[in-house]
């Protein structure tokens, strides 16, 4: 077993975990990180596939992605912008494509439910702190009733409402609108600042990156070189109030502070000793990821321009619910994208690989036409048989857990941080959020948050849950049970020797 000494382990090379890495090696933190996967980059990854270059997580910034879009600067990637001439087409419940430009081609009194709807959830977006939403005077109501009900109990439009549920539902949370509350709905739309911008295409899926999204992450982990540690899922997090030790089933890291940085799923893969508090064992366990398909097809030519299309569809009832015009850029051909959430992703999963593409393209076909049908190149991104994923996009509270345990959801425990864009408030879901948390949570670790990082520095005194707050409070240890041997390691025999890092990394 190889043993190293750190200031701060870091459990998880995605976006947050690399930011977090990145901001504390450059306050002179000594840091490890520790990736299960051969590659950094988590929910981020661009593959060559059949000679296409495809993105198979996250790809798409948005304007109010301002943390995002500043690293994106700092690094020096280039963004361009998604096609998006021409008109795009809706599929209602006739199964009948409609073009139109700005507004749904819906009848006059549907739009004017959908207006209602969209100014409603705008008016308690507003009400409600994105940082906290459990502190909105009525947070338990709001939690109790299911996105569904909540839409159903505004209008009988069940058109407007198929359509409004459609942006939070099967295109965010993925999960059904039965199945989580209209306040965690809130809070999704507050992150991206407001509903009107979830619901506008032109904003929340505004820009690529050139090379990939995947480069964030590639490039964060190419400046930490050697502290980056690939193929080493940990095992075991024994923890105290002021140090940690973290394993690997080859490796035994030693620090002050770790950071989890692992979608919340994830956390019960990790055996906790001591464990964790009730509260926190409990949050998590009502803290989901959602199951979405990203389906990429790419074509010889983007043929849907030739007809005036833009590439963007909507169909409340088909299985592909959304789809875009996803050239990559600078390529030749043209690529489609599309998604299937939720209930209609879980009967695709159940079919033979070659019945499920029929369907999908089936569905491009309703869209854009019969040369749908014939990609050159095919693919499906299944997260949810990641081993390290296990769903799309991210994690969201069941109805009730928002309110209940929303508040310990960035609360450290001991000397445990939690960083992922799972637990994020602006940007929650999204890589902006990822990098905020890794932000977060290296101040908090780093000297101004006194969060006792650095070896040498004194623990700092337990902190109180923040009343209401932003969900920055902390747990203190409870009584360490192998107190005694880091007590020992710490003050008896020698310390293994410290695997020292390049200074050029
Ligand atoms: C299909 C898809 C499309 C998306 N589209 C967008 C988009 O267009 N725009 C956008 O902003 N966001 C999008 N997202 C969401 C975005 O990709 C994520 O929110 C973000 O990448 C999460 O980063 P993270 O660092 O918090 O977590 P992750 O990327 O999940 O990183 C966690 C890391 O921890 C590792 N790990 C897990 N368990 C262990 C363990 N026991 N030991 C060691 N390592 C471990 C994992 O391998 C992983 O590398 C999309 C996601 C998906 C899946």
């Amino acid at each position: 077993m190889e043993e190293i000494e750190s200031d701060v382990v870091v459990i998880g090379a995605g976006a947050s975990g690399l930011t977090a890495a990145d901001a504390l090696v450059a306050e002179g933190f000594d840091v490890v990180v520790l990736e299960a996967r051969d590659r950094v980059g988590g929910r981020l990854w661009t593959r060559e596939i059949e000679g296409a270059v495809l993105e198979l997580g996250g790809q798409w910034v948005s304007p109010d992605q301002t943390a995002l879009i500043a690293l994106l600067e700092r690094l020096g990637l280039e963004t361009y912008e998604r096609y998006r001439e021409g008109q795009a087409v809706y599929v209602g419940a006739s199964g009948v494509p409609a073009r139109f430009e700005r507004d749904f081609p819906v009848a006059a009194s549907t739009q004017q439910a959908i207006e209602a709807l969209v100014a409603e959830v705008d008016r308690l977006v507003a009400e409600t702190d994105v940082r906290a939403p459990w502190t909105h005077p009525r947070a338990a109501e709001l939690d109790a009733i299911s996105w569904q009900a909540w839409l159903a109990s505004q209008t009988d439009d069940v058109e407007a409402r198929a359509i409004v549920s459609l942006f939070i539902a099967e295109a965010m949370l993925t999960k059904p609108a039965s199945a989580f509350s209209l306040l965690q709905a809130l809070q999704m739309a507050g992150s991206a600042g407001s509903f009107s911008n979830l619901v506008d295409d032109e904003f929340i899926l505004d820009k690529r990156v050139v090379g990939g999204l995947q480069q964030v992450p590639l490039q964060l982990a190419a400046g930490l070189g050697d502290r980056v540690r690939l193929g080493q899922p940990v095992r075991t997090v024994v923890w105290d109030d002021d140090s940690v030790v973290v394993s690997t089933d080859t490796l035994r890291v030693h620090a002050r502070r770790a950071v989890v940085a692992v979608p919340p799923n994830l956390y019960g893969r990790l055996t906790f000793a001591p464990a964790l508090p009730a509260a926190q064992q409990q949050l998590h366990q009502h803290l989901s990821l959602g199951l979405v398909i990203k389906v990429h097809a790419v074509y010889d030519r983007p043929f849907w321009r030739d007809a005036g299309l833009s590439g963007t569809g909507f169909g409340p009832g088909l299985a592909l619910h959304e789809a875009y015009d996803n050239t990559y850029a600078g390529s030749e051909g043209g690529t489609l994208v599309g998604f299937v959430s939720d209930t209609k992703a879980d009967a695709l999963l159940l079919l033979d690989a070659e019945t499920r593409r029929e369907r999908l393209l089936g569905c491009l076909a309703t869209y854009f036409g019969p040369e749908a049908l014939t990609p050159r190149v095919y693919y499906e991104s299944d997260w949810a048989s990641e081993e390290w994923t296990r769903g799309a996009y991210a994690a969201s509270f069941d109805l009730g857990g928002l309110s209940r345990w929303g508040s310990l959801l960035r609360a450290t425990v001991g000397p445990l941080h939690w960083s992922t864009s799972d637990v994020a408030a602006e940007g929650f879901q999204h890589v902006d959020g990822a990098i905020r948390m890794g932000q977060e949570t290296a101040a908090a670790v780093g000297p101004g948050g006194g969060g006792g990082g650095r070896r040498g520095t004194p623990p700092p005194p337990p902190r109180a849950a923040a009343p209401g707050g932003g969900g920055g409070g902390a747990h203190p240890a409870p009584p360490h049970p192998n107190r005694g041997a880091l007590n020992t390691r710490a003050g008896g025999p020698p310390a293994p020797a410290k695997v020292s890092m390049p200074s050029s990394a």
